[in-house]
Order: C-alpha cells, then structure tokens, then sequence
C-alpha cells in the first residue's frame, strides 16, 4: 500500500532527492567513492558545496551582504549561538511557541530579554499582534512557523533592530524578503535534506559587536571565514540539500512551490472546517500554518480519536498524531508532499465521517 509521510520531522523528501542520494552513495559525482566516504576537501565535494549555496541564494533571492554557511549542532544549537554572538546587552523574543521558548530561555543566559508577546496562555493558538519592540535591543528573534502548534507568520514583522529567524520549518515553502533579516537559521530536516546540517543565513553586519569570548567553534565568523569547512561538515546532509534545491528550481523555484502549497494546505483547512468530526485548531485564518496542519475530534466525538487514528492508518497515513502538548492531529504538508496525499487524508476523513 502507498504510505503517505506526514511526519513533522524528520519528514518527507523528494523522490528525486531519495533517488540522486542513492546514486551518490554508490558513486558521488563520478569520483568513483560514495559520498559517505568522500574528502570534503575533494574537488567534486567543494564543488557541491558552491553548488548548495549557490542555489539557497538563487532561490530565496539573497541579496548582496549576506553569508550562507552549514552547520551542525540543529536548529537548537542556534538559540545559543544567536545571542552569544549578536547580544550585547539586551534582546527581544516573540513567544510563539516551543522552539520559540527554548530559543529565549537560552538568550537569558546573556543578557536582559524582553518577551514582547506570548500565546502561551492558550496553548499557543495564535500569534501575538500589536507587540511593540524595545529600539534599543541588538535585536528581535521571532518563529516564522511553530511546527508543533500549527501557526506561522507569513509576514516579515515590522522591526527596526535587526531581525532574526528561525524558520527550520517553513524555509523554501514560500517567498521571504531576505533582506528584512538580519539573520535566518532553519534546521534541514523538515523542508531540505535527512537530519544533520543546519542553513544559516546573516548579514555580515551583525556580527563582531559583542565582546564576550565565544569558542572558535561557536563563532560565526569561523564558519564564514572557513566557508563551512572550518572543520568537517556534514558532507552526505549537504549533499542532499544540493539534491532538493535542484527539485525546487527545476519545479519553478520557491514561488512555484508556494502556490502548491496554498493548495494542499486549502484542501485539509476546507476539510477540516467543514466535516462535523474535526475542528481546527487554529481559528485565524491569517495565522494557519501552511506546513502543519493541526486538528482536534470535535466536541461530542473525542471518543473517535483513536479510531480515527486507526482507520487513517489502515489508509497509509503516516505522522499524523499531534504532538503530545497539542493532541488530535497534525499533518504535515512540507514541500515535498505530494497533492495526491492530502487528498487522500481528505478522503479518508469524509469516509470515516460517513461511518460515524
Ligand atoms: C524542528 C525545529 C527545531 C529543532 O530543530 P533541531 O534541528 O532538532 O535542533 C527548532 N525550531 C523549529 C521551528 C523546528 O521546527
């Protein structure tokens, strides 16, 4: 039976991804050794390398200024590394949810923060409006879209310090104006590549302000300056994100994908509104997330949860159980997931609720 991959992450890849990685396993750019065994300092692997980032500026449309450098450590490594490099005194954070309160609770460690906004008095079911940011903070860090609460913020704040972003789970899924942040971080292994490498995307004018020591290793500057290959980078992760790209511009790029993705997410949110069994979670249209997609059993039918869960089951769905802070379901519509799924969760949906 088809399965369908509505994991929130690590989830679904292009099978064109899954299959230029299997070629590459086998022989990597011809070289004759897979790419789990490769040098990155091989000139086929530099030459991915350029390749991978040259189209992460092609296709969000980095302008000059800015760096594109590959990490480890995920996106987590980079609520630390955000402050330590960048705060001087003083920060500002949206409260948007999970990831945005471990990226703040880490900033603490630096200086003063300032938590403009929360929802987490309601579980985290909106995003925050009409917040005011302190002018005098180095800079203000917000989650562009909360994975496990199914909200996102499909416009660029209005910020007059430097922005900062972490979008690990909406980068490439719709256009951004890069040049309203300062920096963007995104973990790989929700629209990009398998779990290892994080993208990461700064203005160079942001850093060297700060006069704290940051470890040679924790420094962007480093990775900038050794052109992600200061030390080892994640060769095979790096090589797969080169493979998604490819997909992404060969499709028509970001703004291509976007419209795809308005589509699926129209065709589930529909759905949900409409069948008597579920409601959403998220009530403000603005504030859906294109990418995850949550769902409870409507009042009078909570005792169908689990059957439901089953019966999307037996129907090759796979990843749909919401996170354990949420409950009821979540579907995740990344990039790579195929029309056809959404459409077949649909289905599955409107013939559970003829059943019931
Ligand atoms: C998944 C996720 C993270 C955590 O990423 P790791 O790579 O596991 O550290 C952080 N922020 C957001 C928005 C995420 O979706």
């Amino acid at each position: 039976m088809k399965k369908h991959n509505f994991y929130a992450g690590p989830s679904i890849l292009p099978q064109y991804t899954l299959d230029k990685t299997i070629e590459g396993i086998r022989d990597f750019a011809g070289s004759g050794l897979s790419v789990l065994e490769i040098s990155h300092r091989s000139k086929e692997f530099v030459a991915c390398m350029n390749d991978t980032i040259s189209l992460v500026k092609e296709l969000l449309e980095i302008p000059a200024g800015y760096q594109v450098i590959f990490l480890g450590g995920g996106a987590s490594l980079q609520f630390a590394m955000v402050p330590m490099n960048l705060m001087v005194s003083k920060s500002a954070y949206l409260n948007t949810g999970e990831w945005a309160s471990k990226a703040l609770k880490e900033a603490k460690l630096y200086g003063e923060v300032v938590e403009v906004a929360s929802s987490k008095a309601s579980n985290f079911n909106y995003i925050p409006k009409n917040f005011s940011v302190p002018g005098d903070a180095d800079y203000f860090h917000v989650t562009t879209n909360n994975t496990i609460y199914g909200t996102e913020l499909k416009k660029e704040p209005d910020s007059k310090i430097p922005l900062v972003a972490d979008m690990s789970s909406d980068i490439f899924s719709r256009s951004v104006d890069v040049s309203k942040y300062s920096l963007i971080y995104a973990g790989a292994q929700k629209n990009l590549a398998p779990a290892g490498v994080t993208l990461i995307i700064i203005k160079e004018d942001v850093l060297g302000k700060v006069t704290r020591p940051i470890p040679t290793m924790l420094d962007y500057r480093t990775h900038i300056k050794g052109e992600s290959m200061f030390n080892t980078p994640p060769v095979f992760a790096i090589f797969a994100a080169q493979q998604t790209l490819t997909w992404l511009k060969g499709l028509g790029g970001v703004r291509a994908i976007q419209k795809k993705n308005i589509e699926k997410a129209a065709l589930l949110y529909d759905e949900i509104d409409r069948n008597k069994l579920f409601v959403p979670t998220i009530k403000d249209p603005e504030d859906r997330s294109l990418m995850n997609i949550c769902f409870v059993m409507a009042d009078g039918y909570k005792e169908l949860e689990k059957p439901f869960a089953e019966f999307a089951k037996s129907r090759g769905m796979l990843g749909i159980e919401g996170h354990r802070s949420v409950g009821g379901f979540r579907a995740s519509t990344y990039n790579a997931l195929p029309l056809e799924s959404v459409r077949a969760l649909v289905d599955a949906m409107r013939d559970f609720e003829k059943q019931n």
